[in-house]
């Protein structure tokens, strides 16, 4: 027998029973019955005493001593209950059955010694076991272990497959163990964490010795499903930078010298410095640059990535950039092309809507290499766009984007462009290291001087006029208001309804103010014209749905406020309050909600309040969504781990990639005699499988 016998060859299990256990629980094979974990554990280890039961309220315990008395109680409309005295030399606790028969009344022996488990309940400061277990024999009752609760259910247990079941079947196969269980850690590396043998670890896990053991265990598994997963990623990278060739951008030349020293508007922050230097070295090289520029919002990755473009013009090469939606394109191309005014590269905008005739000429500027800068949305992806030789192409607000789309930037050059994908609010610090591996990771972890942090403030309905005077005197002020309404698609005509009556209220309150609105209905063009009356300063107030959610930067808008805030997501209600504090002034958002919130909600707008940190909030997200959430439904089922828990194992997943990556930093290739342990399994479970698929 070893891990991969199927398991009908189990003792107690057979051909008929495989069958449906694979169908119910997706087992074929005897390891599919190791990494089946236990829930918890009972603990049959010791006996407890009556005087320490306090703190054991709710788990599961063995006491010794004997029943006094024992009576039928009639409580309720004529129900009765079996109650009985149980007392050791301590104390003494109450054990009932609320069902029960004449004969068991009979066979509950009154005045031995006994053994009673179970869970233990207090009301009112007295202690309670309903429906004990009772043992007489002490040596039956008491087992060297804790032993394994495992995940059940009512059907499966009529069919046999009861907890006691899976105990048996796991403890033989545990017996066979030495044999079955090749260790697949380097030596190095489990002394250095201070890991268990994967020997120990199955066992420990199943029946640990007391808690601390069944802990260990549970570290060293994690840390192997982490390990492994890491490893599949940062092996799949060195295969990329060995493979993928790219253009090397060898200098920086004019146009980035020319822009840095006459250009630049303000005083580069130190991250956006860094960022853009590490982003420098890796387009310096022969092979494709694959990175990821994480940032909160506001933190300035529009300016890299233009810094990043004019470093591709002096070598040569066109760039493109790439936003998810219309409105975001282009702001993008608004901002790009008056950075760039005054100098002679040429900047164009092709999105769904662009004109067929100005279509055409961009199609061909961009074969002829005239046009070097294009900002679009998906629009750019057609394959109708070809470029003469495009170098850099910048991913902007990356969910959005699938990974088959993505692809197609590669073949847009014969050597394939630098990628740099930006993200558009920061990502989970253990997704980021789990999910994103095989790219390069830049943070901007520093906002613009100047910045005042946005205050954010929680109002209610009751509240409404105070706000409305409070949005009022910031506009008498010279200051500039949102107001964003969700929209939500099953109820879109309501939406709809509710945003123009809700515009209608704005305008009568705010009379002599110039109202604009933005929603998706608009065409285009339309959204654009509104966009431009307000970005301009014509329009004080402008009234949106989320149609504003990315990107939109108008510096001198200092208020937001956001109706039904708890109906947002919290990484938008972030995205969306990133809309303001982007000048000097003191900015301010506020989250109007009805008086009645779920749990859930009060926590996001809680967190709201509470900070302006995007790592902090996406950290909350993840554990308000889950990690599959946050990822996005292309990558929905990567998160498929057994142990690992995202959320919780942050460290370990840190300890995990800092020791994959000082192993791969100094043997690539897996050589050294301790790591042939890891390469075999590494090479078994991974040959023709890739369980993780690639990412970007
Ligand atoms: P995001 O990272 O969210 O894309 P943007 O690139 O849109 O942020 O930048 C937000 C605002 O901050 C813009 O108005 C931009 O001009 C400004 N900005 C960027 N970098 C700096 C800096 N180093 N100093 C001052 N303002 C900056
Ligand atoms: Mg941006």
């Amino acid at each position: 027998m070893n891990l991969d016998t199927p398991i009908e060859f189990l003792k107690g299990i057979g051909p008929e029973r495989a069958k449906y256990i694979k169908n119910v629980l997706g087992f074929s094979v005897v390891e599919d019955f190791l990494t089946f974990y236990p829930l918890r554990y009972i603990d049959k280890s010791r006996i407890f005493k009556i005087s320490e039961l306090a703190e054991n309220v709710d788990t599961e315990i063995q006491l010794k001593g004997k029943i006094t008395d024992l009576q039928e109680i009639v409580y309720g409309s004529g129900k009765t209950r079996l109650s009985a005295k149980f007392r050791d030399e301590t104390g003494t606790i109450e054990l009932v059955w609320f069902r029960y028969s004449k004969w068991m009344k009979e066979q509950i022996p009154i005045l031995t010694e006994l053994i009673v488990f179970g869970r233990l309940n207090e009301f009112n400061g007295i202690y309670s076991i309903a429906h004990p277990e009772i043992e007489t024999d002490e040596k039956k009752a008491v087992s060297g272990s804790l032993l394994p609760v495992y995940p059940g259910s009512e059907k499966l247990a009529k069919r046999g497959l009861n907890n006691k079941f899976f105990q048996q079947v796991v403890s033989d196969i545990l017996r066979n163990l030495p044999q079955l269980i090749e260790e697949n850690l380097p030596t190095s590396v489990m002394e250095k964490y201070r890991l268990i043998s994967r020997q120990h670890a199955y066992y420990h896990i199943h029946f640990p010795k007391n808690k601390n053991s069944a802990d260990h265990a549970n570290r060293r598994l994690k840390f192997e499903e982490a390990f492994m997963f890491q490893l599949s990623y940062a092996l799949k990278k060195i295969h990329h930078k060995s493979t993928a060739v790219g253009n090397p951008f060898r200098h920086v030349g004019e146009n980035f010298k020319h822009f840095y020293a006459e250009k630049l508007p303000f005083e580069l922050t130190n991250a956006q410095k860094r960022v853009l230097k590490e982003i420098r070295l890796d387009m310096k090289r022969p092979v494709q640059m694959n990175r990821l520029l994480q940032g909160d919002v506001g933190s300035g990755k529009t300016m890299v990535a233009l810094l990043a473009m004019l470093i591709a013009l002096d070598n040569g090469f066109q760039s493109c950039m790439m936003a998810p939606t219309e409105i975001l394109a282009q702001q993008h191309f608004y901002s790009v092309k008056e950075l760039l005014q005054d100098t002679d590269i040429k900047v164009k905008l092709l999105t769904g809507s662009t004109r067929p005739a100005e279509r055409k000429i961009i199609h061909e500027e961009l074969l002829s290499g005239e046009l070097t800068v294009l900002v679009g949305t998906h629009a750019v992806l057609e394959d109708v766009v070809k470029f003469r030789n495009l170098g850099l192409a910048i991913i902007d607000e990356q969910h959005r984007f699938g990974v088959a789309q993505r692809a197609r930037l590669w073949a847009k050059n014969k050597i394939p462009p630098h990628i740099l994908v930006m993200t558009a609010t920061p990502i989970p610090r253990t997704l980021a290291m789990s999910f994103y591996s095989d790219l390069d990771v830049s943070v901007i972890d520093e906002m613009p001087v100047g910045r005042k942090p946005i205050i954010t403030a929680h109002r209610r309905e009751k509240d409404r006029l105070s706000v409305f005077r409070f949005a009022k005197e910031e506009i008498e002020k010279g200051r500039q208001i949102y107001f964003v309404y969700p929209l939500i698609e099953e109820s879109e005509t309501l939406d709809y309804k509710n945003l123009m009556e809700n515009f209608g209220h704005i305008v009568d309150f705010f009379e002599g103010k110039n109202v604009t609105m933005l929603h998706g209905r608009m065409k285009p063009v339309e959204k654009d014209a509104a966009m431009q009356y307000f970005a301009s300063g014509k329009a004080e107030i402008m009234v949106a749905t989320t149609v504003i959610e990315v990107g939109v930067n108008v510096p001198n808008a200092s208020v937001m406020v956001i109706e039904s805030a708890e109906r947002f997501g919290l990484s938008q209600l972030h995205q969306l309050r990133g809309r303001v504090g982007r000048g000097a002034e003191q900015s301010y958002c506020i989250l109007m909600t009805s008086d009645k919130l779920s749990k859930e909600s009060r926590t996001r707008i809680k967190t709201m309040t509470e900070t302006n940190d995007g790592f902090k909030i996406s950290e909350v997200d993840m554990q308000l969504r889950g990690p599959g959430d946050i990822l996005g439904t292309q990558q929905s089922g990567v998160v498929d781990f057994k142990k690992l828990d995202l959320i919780a194992d942050g460290k370990i997943i840190k300890a995990a990639k800092d020791a994959v990556e000082n192993l791969l930093a100094h043997d690539p290739k897996l050589e050294t005699a301790d790591y042939q342990s890891l390469k075999k399994y590494y090479t078994q479970q991974y040959r023709g499988k890739n369980k993780w698929g690639r990412i970007s």
